[in-house]
This record gives structure tokens, sequence and C-alpha cells, in this order.
């Protein structure tokens, strides 16, 4: 039977030759040239001036949260869908995550939402860019403007997204992004910090590297932390980088084809949408159910299983979960993220493999239908 991955990596370039040049040369932690290298490429790409690699992207969400002075007691308004990783590193700080609810169509954090949920102790914004569709910056700058809140993005999910023209990880204060092996691109785990801002950036290499001064050897006027990436890795992701528009096209083409073959299957399923200002990349390809709620998906997550086809659920919102749980409902989010699941996204599904998994999908639609 044949088997689908919801994810997998793309090694298409020179990731063995660059690796292979860090053990001939013995240059296998965290100093050597495709560190440098990797940070210089990942800026020019998403046209900042800056970038510092860290060892995931929950430290670089971390570290950006640190070099931003993040104090326990402060609030910072996070969207109630988000991967774990946002809101655990604004608690790792002492301070709260405020939830915020979502936008239905694209599940970013919803801008009309936002200033219900502002208080004094409020300092900054995390825009989650979820799935690869960019969260409406235009608008989240604006209200930050106003309040003087910092914003972070999230671009995890998100290598190349644009809002407007305007690429994500230059737009608010910094970005983060990362590198897992599931994401757009990967250096197996590794994340990112991008800024336009150079104090920002001197921060975020200080508490990078333990919060040593760079001017004076073993000494240490901040606590810092070791999220420094290692010169494998940098390997890896800068290899992964001199290929990344063609990952970007390929992952859209896939999209398209999953738009156009799911077409047929409108009368039970919602497809991803997009707003006309953003340019969206492809992370997960997700569908929503249009009836039926979290068993009816869970039976179709076991359905495509039992076919060799992975896929998975679509976030569950902090609100339910026991680490952030909150009485009050969050309509969109409620209504929306347990009708969803992602399909197998990346550069192995051939045209063949949309077919079977749309086949598969109305095989299951039909059956609910006669037992309906
Ligand atoms: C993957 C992800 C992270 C964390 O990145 P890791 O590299 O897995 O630590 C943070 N935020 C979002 C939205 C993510 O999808």
């Amino acid at each position: 039977m044949r088997q689908i991955s919801v994810a997998q990596p793309s090694l298409l370039g020179n990731e063995f030759k660059y690796v292979k040049d860090c053990l001939d040369t013995n240059w296998i932690s965290s100093n050597g040239k495709y560190i440098e290298l990797f940070e210089k490429k990942f800026a020019d790409f998403c046209n900042t001036k800056y970038a510092v690699a860290t060892n995931n992207g929950t430290t670089s969400l971390h570290l950006s949260l640190v070099a931003l002075n993040l104090q326990l007691g402060d609030e910072v308004l996070i969207p109630t869908v988000t991967y774990i990783a946002t809101a655990n590193t604004v608690t790792y700080c002492g301070a709260k995550p405020i939830l915020v609810d979502v936008c239905p169509r694209t599940l970013n954090i919803l801008p009309g939402e936002i200033e219900k949920k502002i208080t004094s102790k409020t300092k900054g914004i995390i825009a989650v860019h979820l799935y690869g569709h960019p969260a409406d910056m235009d608008e989240i700058q604006k209200i930050a403007k106003k309040y003087n809140l910092w914003v972070l993005e999230d671009a995890a999910e998100a290598h190349g997204a644009e809002v407007n023209g305007r690429k994500v990880g230059g737009i608010g204060n910094c970005g983060s992004f990362s590198f897992f092996g599931n994401k757009i691109i990967t250096t197996g785990e590794g994340g990112i910090v991008t800024t336009n801002d150079y104090d920002l950036y001197e921060k975020l290499k200080l508490f990078r590297g333990q919060g040593m001064d760079p001017k004076r050897r073993y000494w240490f006027p901040v606590i810092g932390y070791n999220y420094r990436m290692t010169n494998i890795q940098a390997a890896i992701g800068l290899a992964q980088l001199e290929e990344i528009d063609k990952i970007l096209k390929k992952r859209e083409e896939l999209a398209k084809f999953y738009n156009e073959e799911l077409e047929n299957l409108k009368d039970y399923i919602t497809i991803p949408e997009k707003f006309s200002w953003a340019k969206k990349v492809h992370w997960m390809y997700n569908i929503f159910l249009k009836d039926g709620g979290e068993l009816q998906r869970d039976n179709l997550i076991k359905y495509l299983s039992s076919k060799g086809i992975e896929t998975r659920p679509i976030f569950y919102p902090m609100h339910v979960l026991p680490p952030y749980i909150e009485k009050k409902s969050f309509p969109n989010a409620d209504l929306v993220t347990y009708r969803g699941i992602s399909l197998p996204t990346h550069l192995g599904v051939s045209s063949e493999d949309v077919k079977y998994i749309v086949n598969m999908l109305s095989t299951f639609f039909e059956s609910f239908k006669k037992t309906a």
C-alpha cells in the first residue's frame, strides 16, 4: 500500500557537500564559517539587516522575548490558535500570555479583538503567521504604535510569506523562524531571529552566547543562555536556502493541485483561503469539515491512516490545554479548529498521491452520507 507522510525534509542541493566540509575541516561546533554565511543569506532572504541563528525555533522565540526585555508580571497578547511554543516562551519569562481569538479564515490573531485585551501590563504582541498565511500586520502594527507595544512575528511556519509586498520577519520589531524537520526549510533542529534594529541585534547575540561581553572574554554582565546553532546545522541551512525558491514554488504547485482536485468535495469541506494583501506560503495544506465536530474529524484521520495517508489535526487552541485553560469561549477558534486537518504537504507528494488522497476523502464522505 501507498504510504504518504504528512511532512518530510527536501534535501535537494548542497547539504551533503557542506556538511562533509564541516567534518573534513573539524568545524563541527558553534564556530565556523557556515553560521555567519547562513545568517547573512537568511537576512537577505527576509530583506532584514540582521539575523541571529539559534538551536531551535523555541529558543529563537525565547531569545527574542529576553532581548525585548520581557519581565516578570508583564502581559503579551498571542493568538489562542498557535503551536504551544508561542505561549510557553512567554511563560518562561515569568510573563503571562493573554489569549486572543482568531480570524476564522486564516486562524491568525484577529486585530479587532486585540485592543479589548490591552491592559497597563501589556508589553507586546506576538503575531503568528500560522500555516504559512501571514497575519494582518498592517492592522497589528497600527495598534502596536497606538499603545507603544512591540511586535514579535512568530514566522516559524511562514518562510517567504509577504504582507503587501513586505517579507515576514522584517515587519515587526523582530521575527522568529524555525528550521525543524517538518518546516518549509530545515536544519534538523534550528531557529533564527531577524531584525532591522541594531540594539536588538546586539542583545540577541549577547543573550544567545551566555551573556559574555563581546569586548571582555569570560566577563558576564547579564544572565544569558546557550542557544547557539552549530556549524553543521548552518551548513544544512545554507544549502536549503539556496533551494528555497524552488521549494516554495513546488509547494505552491502542490497546493494548486489540491485546490483543483478538491473542487468536487466542496459540499463536505472548505479549502484554504487567502486575503488579497497576503502572499501566502504553503506550509501545511489544511481542509475543514463543513459538518461534524472533533469525533468526525478524528474518524477521518483514522480512516486516512488506514489507507496509508498520514495527516494531523489542526492545533488545539491554547485555552483548552491544561497549562493555559480558560473557561471563556473563543467563538472563532472553537468553531473552526476541531474541524480541521492538515494533508500531506511536502515535495515528495506526487500528483498521483494527491489523486489517491482525494479519492480516499471522497470515499469517506460518500460512506458517511449513506449512513447519515
Ligand atoms: C515549529 C514552531 C515553533 C517552534 O519551533 P521548534 O523549532 O520546533 O522549536 C514555534 N512556533 C510555531 C508557530 C511553530 O510552528
